[in-house]
């Protein structure tokens, strides 16, 4: 990259980053960035005579999208080809009360090699950038207007990429730029126990949302191979921190598979495993991926599972199954050269 890329720079980033003489030009180019503006033509309030040189030095976006798959209203998947050549994916939802939340990747691939999910069989190739992280933002906003949610669930594992992840967010809620609050944006992790103690005790603090899949730890370790060195008691250990310190509730993401991830010891040992923390229950019917051994649990199974855990006197949600007939549902995202 011989540019220096904005997307993800601050408004006094910027006036170092461009050896700008006036710092209030920093905050005038962060603006036009966040809009979306990727011409320095279109920076009406820049004086003309300094875009020449702006141009050679920086690169407003780096990423360009190659294509668009969708379910009219419900959900988008684009595909994204970044400085270098290689891919990735990001998703668009929109929910019944037309609220969009933008699915972002935080890296090419995965290295987690959770056995049901198709990004995992891709390995980890890199991590990506803070600014190539804004710009899948920044491209989804293009197509298809403001978007209020983020949740990083795409491609990698955010918590793998903590530094450049903590950059976007910090762009995100900047109040020059889309001002987007810290409670309308979810870190999906697979239980990265140092980076959630991380993100515990030096923020940002967005809602955090934990793929526990089940809490029969042999099952768990089978399914998630990283979750061998970390046990579940280490894992309730590091959300009790995260807890501790933001007072916010805590998404557990139980990924339903038949007969491996739906049995009656799935629910007894979820229930033990929730106290004393405060956390929610999302039901995630395992989305079918060409290639894996995984089947989705009948809808009565799924209906007895989510009743059992109410009775408990559990809080459960169900993620409607967005995304399936684009293969941008949660596990899905893959590429290829
Ligand atoms: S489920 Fe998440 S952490 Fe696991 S391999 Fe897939 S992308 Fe990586």
């Amino acid at each position: 990259m011989s540019k220096i890329p904005l997307a993800a720079l601050l408004p006094h980033e910027i006036t170092k980053a461009l050896n700008l003489a006036q710092e209030f030009r920093g905050k005038q180019i962060f603006k036009w960035i966040q809009k979306g503006t990727i011409d320095w033509n279109e920076m009406t309030d820049l004086p003309g005579s300094l875009k020449p040189e702006f141009a050679s030095k920086a690169d407003p976006r780096t990423s360009v999208m190659e294509s668009l798959t969708g379910e009219k209203d419900i959900s988008y998947k684009i595909r994204i080809k970044l400085f270098d050549g290689l891919y990735i994916e990001s998703v668009l939802l929109v929910d019944d009360q037309e609220r969009k939340t933008a699915c972002l990747s935080s890296q090419v691939g995965c290295s987690m090699g959770c056995v049901f999910c198709k990004t995992g069989t891709m390995g980890c190739i890199r991590n990506l950038g803070a600014h190539e992280i804004v710009e899948q933002f920044h491209i989804l906003v293009s197509r298809f207007g403001e978007i209020s949610h983020i949740v990083f669930m795409g491609m990698g594992e955010p918590l793998l990429n903590l530094d450049e992840v903590r950059k976007a967010i910090a762009v995100f809620h900047h109040p020059l730029g889309k001002n987007i609050s810290l409670r309308k944006m979810t870190i999906s992790t697979c239980g990265i126990i140092r980076g959630i103690k991380d993100l515990a005790l030096h923020g940002p603090h967005p809602r955090l949302a934990v793929s526990l899949i089940t809490a029969d730890e042999e099952t768990r370790k089978r399914l998630m191979p990283c979750s061998a060195a970390n046990s579940l008691e280490e894992l309730k250990g590091a959300l009790s921190l995260y807890q501790k310190e933001t007072k916010k509730w805590i998404t557990l993401e139980i990924v339903l598979l038949k007969g491996v991830t739906d049995r009656e010891e799935d629910i007894r040992k979820l229930i033990n495993f929730i106290p004393p923390l405060r956390a929610s229950v999302n039901i995630i019917p395992w989305n079918p991926a060409p290639g894996l051994p995984f089947k989705r649990p009948e809808s009565l199974r799924i209906q007895w599972f989510r009743s059992r855990l109410t009775e408990a006197g559990l809080v459960v949600t169900q993620r409607y199954q967005k995304g399936n007939s684009i293969d941008a549902a949660c596990g899905q995202l893959f590429v290829t050269e």
